[in-house]
């Protein structure tokens, strides 16, 4: 864990570097702040030590299981430390946050835990499934773009067109990271869910066809978010 912190540091301070030009000042303006306080909050490593704070913390977090681990390579290939990541199905900050937006479940992720307001039902091709991997999305966010994913989702969960990507068609000629925070969530969720297990549903399979996801995971799997 201390080796991977270490050796990432270094792409966390490019970064910080990237963002510290004119061409980022002008390009961001009124969210510029936000991102350069992320990414020193990264640089410091704090994302990291409040995970290992909060395994402490927290008795009832797991580490993905081994079906889990393999669905998830499917569609995140090697690109994201499936060994690293903590599930947490008892999560209070879940619990709060459904109560808050007044629904019946909530997953939550925060850098490298998962919080789900319940215990997820997990076969392959499973709603649940397609669940976690919604939310491993928000990790794969947080291992290459870094913590400023939180607000960035958060803004993408108060925009006008929020989660909805509208057509399938609309993913051709364009890169994941063209997408907000949460519609690239559902853009891998819906890959998984209709893609690689929609054979037997020939209407998704006509909506939701192969060659329009291949440019998304892609990116997904090179990290570009
Ligand atoms: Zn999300």
């Amino acid at each position: 864990m201390l080796s991977t912190v270490l050796r990432r540091t270094y792409l966390k301070w490019q970064r910080l570097r990237q963002q510290c030009t004119i061409a980022a000042l002008q390009e961001q303006r009124s969210t510029w702040l936000l991102t350069f306080t992320a990414q020193f909050v990264d640089l410091l490593a704090l994302p990291e030590i409040v995970d290992l704070l909060a395994r402490w913390v927290k008795f009832n977090t797991r580490p993905l299981s081994p079906l889990e681990m393999a669905e998830a390579r499917k569609v995140f290939g090697n690109s994201i430390p499936l060994e690293h990541i903590r599930i947490d199905e008892f999560s209070l900050l879940a619990w709060m946050g459904a109560w808050l937006q007044n629904a019946p479940q909530m997953g939550v992720t925060i850098f490298y835990t998962i919080n789900f307001t319940r215990r997820l039902k997990i076969e392959a091709a499973s709603g649940d499934m397609g669940w976690l991997i919604h939310e491993l999305v928000h990790i794969a966010q947080m291992h290459h773009v870094g913590s400023r994913y939180i607000w960035e989702a958060l803004h993408a969960q108060n925009s006008a067109e929020g989660y909805d990507y509208g057509n399938p068609r609309n993913l051709l000629y364009k890169n994941l990271a063209a997408f907000n925070r949460e519609q690239q969530g559902d853009i891998v969720r819906h890959y998984y869910d209709y893609v690689l297990y929609g054979e037997a549903y020939p209407l998704f399979k006509q909506y939701y066809q192969a060659h329009y996801y291949d440019e998304q995971i892609s990116d997904l799997q090179k990290g570009k978010l």
